[in-house]
Order: structure tokens, then C-alpha cells, then sequence
């Protein structure tokens, strides 16, 4: 039987921890923390934008603002950028909210991109990892990151890169806009159309 978000809170909410972020040497930040106290459940979850397709945004946004399409994806840069050397959100065309909802011919072209973005994100230069992340709690339609960290900068690696991106400052112009043309373009030698 799983633990309803009641017991946990009654559980939690007077035992939280604080994990040694200050050891961490890829926490970003300095100065002393705390957790914060831990709400109690709601109701309900509250929708997510788009939910069942309805006033989707990326369903309704032309192939104009993507970097790469073909059939059945499109592939998005995060512009203006933050300052990691790219940021991509692979999306399906057609509306789907969680990987699990994803038809098998889907989920199979599926990894087969990913691995295609991946590569094609490290013909950049200069990236020391590509992290491929699924978060699903913002909008409804389902989407993949992809974030690529620099290479030898060692307090960027892990997860912490997600926030390092805000840390950093942005990216310049002309280096992003190269960034982005290389990754289309070699999207597009394999296949899709190119939209950088
Ligand atoms: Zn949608």
C-alpha cells in the first residue's frame, strides 16, 4: 500500500534534514541554508498547461521558432540562452503528456533521437557532457532536455548544471548562434530540415 501524501507529511514535515551542500563543490551557492518547511498536501494536483491538448502552446506553434523538425518532432533551442552552451527541448508534434503515453513506434524513434541530438550537440566542441533530463510538471506536452555543460570546468558536472545555467551569465550572441547552426545542421545531414 503506498503512503499517502498525508502520512508522509505527518511523517516528514518535523524531521527534515539538511544535506552538506556546503561540501558539495558543484552547489552553486555559499552561505547558510535551510530547508523550508514542508506544506501541507492539496486536494488535488493542479493542471498542467495544455492539459489534454487544450490551449496547448506547442501545439499551436508553428515550425517557425524551432531549430530542427521532421514528421513527427521538432527540436527547440531555450533562446535567449542562459549560460550553458546549449539547451534543447525535443518535443513529439502530436500531443502526448508522458513518456508512458507514447505509442511504441514513438517511443522507438524516440531513442533513436536522443542519441542523434546527443551526438550532434558534441560536434560543438568545447562540452564536457550532454544531459538528457524529462521533467513533466510545467506544461502537458511531452518533451525531453537536453543541456550541455562545458567541458573542464569540474564545479559544473551533475545536476547542479540545471542551475548553473542561471548562474552564468548568458551566453553570447554570436557563440550561440553557431552553437544552434551546428546542431541543425548535423540533425539535418541524417535527416529533418534544418531551421537555424
Ligand atoms: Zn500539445
Amino acid at each position: 500500500m503506498p503512503e499517502t501524501a498525508e502520512e508522509l507529511h505527518a511523517r516528514a514535515a518535523g524531521a527534515l534534514r539538511m544535506p552538506p551542500v556546503e561540501e558539495w563543490t558543484t552547489w552553486p551557492f555559499e552561505g547558510e541554508l535551510m530547508p523550508r518547511s514542508l506544506q501541507p498536501p492539496v486536494e488535488r494536483e493542479a493542471p498542467r498547461h495544455g492539459e489534454g491538448g487544450v490551449d496547448c502552446w506547442r501545439c499551436g506553434a508553428t515550425d517557425e521558432g524551432y531549430l530542427w523538425t521532421d514528421e513527427r518532432w521538432r527540436l527547440w533551442p531555450r533562446d535567449p540562452p542562459g549560460g550553458l552552451p546549449v539547451v534543447l527541448l525535443l518535443e513529439p508534434r502530436e500531443h502526448f503528456g508522458d513518456p508512458g503515453d507514447l505509442p511504441d513506434e514513438l517511443a522507438a524513434e524516440l531513442g533513436i533521437l536522443i542519441a542523434r541530438i546527443e551526438r550532434a550537440i558534441r560536434v560543438i566542441g568545447e562540452i564536457g557532457r550532454v544531459h538528457v533530463c524529462r521533467w513533466g510538471d510545467g506544461s502537458e506536452h511531452l518533451h525531453w532536455w537536453f543541456m550541455a555543460r562545458p567541458a573542464r570546468l569540474p564545479q559544473l558536472i551533475g545536476s547542479f548544471a540545471a542551475i548553473w545555467d542561471d548562474v552564468l551569465p548568458p551566453l553570447p550572441e554570436a557563440v550561440h548562434r553557431s552553437n544552434l547552426a551546428t546542431v541543425a545542421r548535423v540533425l539535418a545531414e541524417a535527416g529533418g530540415v534544418s531551421r537555424a
